[in-house]
């Protein structure tokens, strides 16, 4: 008998090939974090979920995003009372303005102090804070996306529109949302 070479796909155990398991093998979907799947919260509009995605892909365009493409800009947040490089972390977490609206919701939700370090850290953090599938969860789970998405608008609103914005109008609008 003649033992003759053929092609075997190696992610299925009977080396058939499907367009599953390549499918797989490119999204890398058993490697996601968990802040993926948290982020898709019922009854917020789709924008806001596109938003946050973004954030976990570090894709928004804040400065440091936009030098990162080889484009020359002079950065200059417009969060803080003294204008520093404005970073993702800087701008949705460590900045003036940001620092103002998280410690409200912390104080506000009750919900123990911690270090922001990332969105991904966020939105595992809140979403830990209350039962899965209370009320006070779904709250929880959401208010993390409504923040960072106002956060931006009011960045831009500030950049492009020069208007005067402040911590007390993110926090108004994300109110008006939960
Ligand atoms: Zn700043």
């Amino acid at each position: 008998m003649q033992n003759r070479d053929c092609r075997r796909w190696l992610l299925n155990t009977s080396g058939d090939f499907t367009t599953k398991s390549a499918f797989n093998l490119i999204r890398h979907s058993k490697n996601a974090d968990k802040a993926f799947k948290l982020i898709w919260v019922a009854h917020i509009l789709k924008k806001i979920y596109v938003f946050a995605w973004k954030l976990l892909c570090s894709s928004v365009p804040t400065d440091d995003r936009v030098q990162g493409c080889n484009i020359p800009l002079t950065s200059k947040c417009c969060c803080c009372a003294s204008p520093k490089t404005e970073t993702l972390e800087h701008l949705f977490f460590e900045g003036d303005l940001a620092n103002r609206v998280w410690s409200f919701f912390i104080q506000a939700c009750d919900v123990a102090w911690f270090r922001i370090h990332t969105f991904k850290f966020v939105v595992k953090f809140w979403y830990r804070q209350a039962s899965k599938g209370s009320q006070k969860g779904l709250l929880l789970s959401a208010i993390p996306l409504f923040v960072v998405w106002e956060v931006w608008l009011e960045r831009n609103r500030k950049k492009f529109e020069n208007c005067l914005g402040s911590a007390f109008n993110i926090i108004f609008e994300v109110r008006r949302c939960v």
